[in-house]
């Protein structure tokens, strides 16, 4: 059997992996390049490898990353299955739709004010494409084995990233290999952390945070403190955010803090049209999270929804106190960068970075104190305090990768990162060799192995 990387390899977004057996290939992810230019492009590129000959594609979890590519492949020939959890599937179904109408809108406005390059400017897909990708999922439940071909079988066991995510181990000749998928925290106010596996002898993982550990203060306490910043400043927070999974937990801290008193009730936009399908798919769900049925309706509650774009522009115009989340969470694209251009240039605002900033996109630079940013053709100046969160982040830091990789009875033999930069890659290598007698390997895109 061999494997290869087609994505994520040196980088955090684009996961494919291609494991090529002699009954058929199997993709496990199939993410879409964000961040720089050059991964970007990428996108737009035939698929190296043939998309008829994949037979499954495995899905760790719903995330654009590793699931945004699926309706391009379909459109390169792909009639296999897609198998992944009940709610990776509907999340990724709300995930898809919401992509292709970001790029669909995108595309518009920069035909009608012409500042692309392409001309006309086209989206990947299109909502229509999504809705035949869609016909090929097919959900699994967790830890119950599936053959998909003869001595070659498969189970997802959940790894605590976001809603359904998970780890998928396969079992074939002979060895076991395991794909982590991202992995989520230890200790998380919405999930349930993720499974301990006990043997592996190849390890497919992640490194988003492998030279990192994660700030311990509180977020509850951040959070409340930088709300009341704004708050004295008749300004507004702007939190670039997934609009699934991040999205979940800032609304229900919000709903905790304004219970307890901890800050004034301004009003708190989620500006996503899929907010509220997401808050659904997790009452649908109740197994694999700890919110209550209250906590889904509090949270519904207490958030006002952006439903369309002129709703978009007429809020971004409000003057604060008000609290604003919208996608992307990297500020690479869609409705986060009408509010951009408005608060950018004004000091009483704060925009709040709480995911991980991948290199190339608009919240790396603002992340590295940036003086201005270039969106949709223009340049905005940096005068907006820039804050940041990590105790948020739905991936484990050093310390909890560590020690999950460490929770194996039975050390896996060969260990492949992906899915970080440069300095995590090399940081978490060093790191896994001083704890343990394994070979570990950082590929590169292209790269093709044995195992
Ligand atoms: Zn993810």
């Amino acid at each position: 059997m061999k494997i290869k990387f087609l994505g994520a390899a040196g980088t955090v977004t684009g996961s494919k992996h291609l494991l090529k057996t002699k009954y058929g290939n199997v993709l496990i992810d199939c993410g879409l390049f964000q961040g720089l230019k050059s991964d970007r492009l990428k996108n737009r590129a035939p698929f190296p490898e043939s998309a008829k000959d994949i037979k499954y594609i495995l899905l760790t979890h719903a995330h654009l990353d590793h699931c945004g590519y699926l309706p391009l492949l379909v459109k390169e020939g792909f009639t296999g299955q897609i198998l992944c959890t009940g709610p990776t599937r509907e999340l990724a179904y709300i995930i898809l739709k919401d992509s292709a109408r970001i790029q669909e809108e995108d595309a518009a406005l920069a035909n009608m004010h012409g500042y692309s390059k392409h001309h006309p400017a086209l989206p990947l897909y299109t909502q229509k494409d999504v809705e035949k990708t869609v016909r090929y999922f097919r959900t699994t439940e967790e830890k119950k084995w599936i053959e998909l071909f003869k001595d070659f079988k498969i189970r997802f066991h959940r790894n605590g990233h976001i809603l359904g995510s998970c780890f998928i181990e396969i079992r074939s000749e002979g060895k076991i290999i395991i794909f982590s998928g991202d992995i989520g925290r230890a200790k998380s106010d919405i999930l349930i952390p993720p499974a301990s596996l006990e043997e592996a002898d190849i390890l497919i993982m992640e490194s988003t945070y492998g030279d990192r550990l994660h700030n311990k203060v509180s977020s509850m306490e951040q959070l409340a403190y930088l709300v009341k910043k704004v708050v004295q400043k008749k300004g507004n927070l702007l939190i670039p955010s997934f609009a699934l999974g991040r999205a979940q937990e800032f609304m229900l801290l919000f709903c905790r803090l304004k219970e307890q008193n901890k800050i004034p009730d301004i009003p708190v936009y989620l500006d996503t049209p899929m907010g509220a399908n997401v808050t659904e798919v997790y009452l649908k769900y109740p197994s694999w999270h700890k919110l209550s049925k209250e906590d889904c309706r509090k949270i519904k509650a207490g958030i006002r929804v952006v439903k369309d774009y002129k709703q978009t522009l007429k809020i971004s115009a409000l003057s604060g106190p008000g609290i604003v989340i919208a996608a992307s969470g990297m500020l690479t694209g869609g409705r986060v960068l009408t509010y951009l251009k408005k608060y950018l240039g004004d000091k009483r605002n704060t925009i709040l970075l709480a995911g991980f900033q991948a290199s190339g996109t608009r919240g790396r630079a603002l992340q590295e104190g940036a003086h201005e940013l270039k969106i949709q053709g223009a340049y905005y100046p940096v005068n907006a305090t820039i804050a940041q969160i990590n105790s948020l982040s739905a991936h484990g830091d050093q310390a909890e990768m560590l020690s999950w990789v460490n929770g194996f009875r039975k050390k896996p033999e060969k260990i492949f990162l992906v899915h970080g930069e440069g300095n995590a890659l090399q940081a978490f290598r060093l790191k896994l060799q001083s704890v343990m007698e394994t070979e570990i390997i950082i590929p590169e895109e292209g790269n093709e192995f044995t195992i």
